[in-house]
């Protein structure tokens, strides 16, 4: 005799919720020389303003609005890191908030 046990398969997706997240903030703004490197580096985190002509977040990722804070998740980390490195008045801090 044969008893064969089949045990269903559970695929769970899960979509950005156990993601790490990051405050990005540009901060003195006013530092900013406009050069367009971080936009030119990480354009879905930076844009620059057309009022100031000075880098601010874009307002996808916007934090409460504000233009020199946003949030991002791991997938744009490395991009919003490189823009920060390259900021020629490092203006650009990234911190970890979970
Ligand atoms: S890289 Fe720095 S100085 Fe250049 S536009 Fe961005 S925030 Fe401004």
């Amino acid at each position: 005799m044969c008893n064969k046990i089949f045990i269903p398969q559970v695929v769970y997706i899960i979509r950005g919720e156990n993601m790490a997240k990051y405050r990005v903030i540009i901060e003195p703004r006013e530092s900013c020389i406009s050069d367009m490197v971080c936009v030119s580096i990480c354009p879905d985190v930076f844009e620059m303003n057309p009022d100031d002509n000075k880098s601010q977040i874009t307002e996808k990722y916007r934090e409460g609005g504000n233009i020199a804070v946003g949030i991002i998740s791991d997938d744009l980390l490395s991009c919003a890191q490189d823009a920060a490195n390259a900021c020629p008045v490092q203006i650009i801090r990234i911190e970890k908030i979970g």
